[in-house]
């Protein structure tokens, strides 16, 4: 019965997020079934740390006053950040005498998330000056595997605020500063996997380089990181690993 309860209202929130352009086609349908998972699994209370996600990351740009060229996310989009989040629920149904340790790998993916999303977001509004968190270097802030003071201080934040709406699901006391912890975690390895693993390439006709595998028209050459792996496969790897992690923690 939850289950329906919740594909009717995910459903409508997803064809909401369709009119407001936040999601295309193939993204409204992931995230409906992202958010059918949550609320058949969990209800009212799961489905409350998924929504201040999922609304935070799409009015930020807004309110932020840069609404990206690319706004709409795809279904690979919603399952780079929904994907571990849903295995977690779908854990929680099959594996009942593990609900609490899913519960928090639930938290903790969805805190990491939050943290990279607005980690980001303020990062590229606000900083002038960010720095590799490999090598230390100085680059533009927003490029993969950069990290600023505001940035930082922004994810940290917003593990924080998606721990707080995790109460009502996960208690408050130890529980909330593991979803903290682990969503802080999680924003780290994000930059890391970022800075090593992403691929970044660089353009044979104009030299530019960047995380775009196509430029001029032609293929551009890989000079760091796996081809394939781009920022929502780094987000994908590090959400399922935060929530790995929490399960681990919880066992
Ligand atoms: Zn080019």
């Amino acid at each position: 019965m939850n289950w329906l309860i919740g594909l009717g209202l995910a459903g409508l929130i997803a064809l909401v997020a369709g009119r407001m352009r936040w999601l295309t086609t193939g993204g409204a349908l992931m995230a409906t079934l992202v958010g059918a998972s949550v609320f058949g699994a969990g209800g009212v209370s799961a489905s409350i740390p998924m929504l201040a996600f999922f609304l935070s990351g799409s009015m930020l740009p807004h309110a932020l006053g840069r609404p990206h060229k690319t706004d709409r996310r795809t279904a690979f989009q919603v399952a780079a950040n929904g994907l571990a989040p849903m295995l977690c629920c779908w854990g929680v149904l099959l594996y009942p005498e593990m609900e609490p340790a899913f519960w928090l790998g639930y938290a903790a993916s969805l805190a990491t998330a939050t943290a990279d999303t607005w980690a980001t977001e303020f990062g590229v509004r606000f900083s002038e000056t960010a720095w590799m968190v490999t090598t230390g270097r100085r680059v533009p802030a927003g490029e993969s595997g950069a990290i600023s003071v505001v940035g930082t201080l922004s994810g940290m934040l917003g593990a924080h605020i998606l721990a707080v709406f995790c109460t009502p699901l996960m208690g408050y006391g130890v529980q909330a500063w593991a979803v903290w912890g682990l969503g802080v975690g999680g924003m780290v390895l994000d930059s890391l996997l970022g800075a090593t693993l992403q691929g970044r390439f660089q353009c044979a006709a104009c030299g530019a380089t960047g995380e775009q595998r196509l430029c001029c028209g032609a293929s551009a050459r890989l000079v760091r990181g796996v081809r394939w792996v781009d920022n929502n496969a780094v987000n994908l790897l590090s959400t399922l690993a935060t929530a790995g992690a929490a399960i681990l923690v919880w066992e």
